[in-house]
């Protein structure tokens, strides 16, 4: 479904950046203030590579995985305190879609233009009455080009894969298994932001009008803090 032409109601905040740069937890932040929905775009890239590993479909055949999106339903459900529930044709799988394969298979399956188009249909009809944080890589490029804030939140590679090595290390401490490697984490992360701002359809770039927030020497707070105050005088009117 294609977004229609009606004046939305409600504002769409748009934050893209590289992975680990904060976005989710800002987004998630951002929601809980202003009382909007937060919703994850990642998710749904990851959502559908769980589904092409399940059917073993080959992740460079475009063909072949446009086949399998129209028998697959994938639903976000924003949650009160933080991130989505993510449900794969009707099955939970909010936690299975944080694994290293799947990181690995989205990255892939997003580079392809259909697979993008049909993701960016189902964005934007979730997102088509505004009152959204909507995170991702192309949400102010191309989901929302309209959007009323647009962040571009970025940090040094290094700075973002130590910070995922240690989220990684706390859910491997809950369930009592074994990740990869900072330095594994930097490689994978590295060859991830190469695909995204290398590929054809969509690259990762920030907007024209995006306001940049790098938080590689920042806190959570921090980050916060400005952004919150810069959609304050974007859309709240201080
Ligand atoms: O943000 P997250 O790490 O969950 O995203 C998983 C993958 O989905 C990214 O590595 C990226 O390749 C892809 N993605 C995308 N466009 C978006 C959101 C995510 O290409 N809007």
């Amino acid at each position: 479904m294609m977004a229609d032409s009606k004046p939305r109601l409600r504002p769409v905040i748009a934050i893209d950046g590289p992975a680990g740069a904060g976005k989710s937890t800002l987004a998630a932040y951002l929601a809980r203030r202003f009382g909007f929905l937060n919703l994850e775009t990642g998710a749904m890239y990851r959502a559908f590579a769980l589904k092409a590993l399940q059917n073993s479909a080959p992740l460079d055949d475009e063909a072949e995985l446009m086949e399998l999106a129209g028998s697959t339903r994938i639903v976000l459900q924003p949650q009160q305190r933080e991130g989505n529930r993510v449900l794969l044709d009707g099955t939970d799988v909010t936690r299975r879609i944080r694994d290293k394969d799947v990181a690995e298979a989205a990255s892939r399956v997003s580079v392809h233009g259909r697979v993008r188009a049909w993701m960016v249909g189902l964005q934007r009809a979730l997102g088509a009455e505004g009152g959204v944080v909507m995170e991702g890589r192309d949400i102010g490029t191309k989901v929302f080009p309209d959007a009323e804030v647009k962040i571009f939140l970025d940090a040094e590679d290094v700075v973002r894969s130590q910070r995922r090595f240690f989220q990684n290390v706390a859910s491997a401490e809950a369930s009592a298994s074994v990740g990869p490697s900072q330095a594994e984490v930097l490689a994978g992360m590295r060859e991830r932001d190469a695909r995204d701002r290398e590929r054809a359809s969509s690259p990762l770039h920030p907007a024209r009008d995006a306001v940049h927030l790098d938080s590689s020497s920042l806190t959570l707070e921090e980050v916060c803090s400005q952004a919150e105050a810069l959609v304050r005088s974007k859309i709240a009117g201080g």
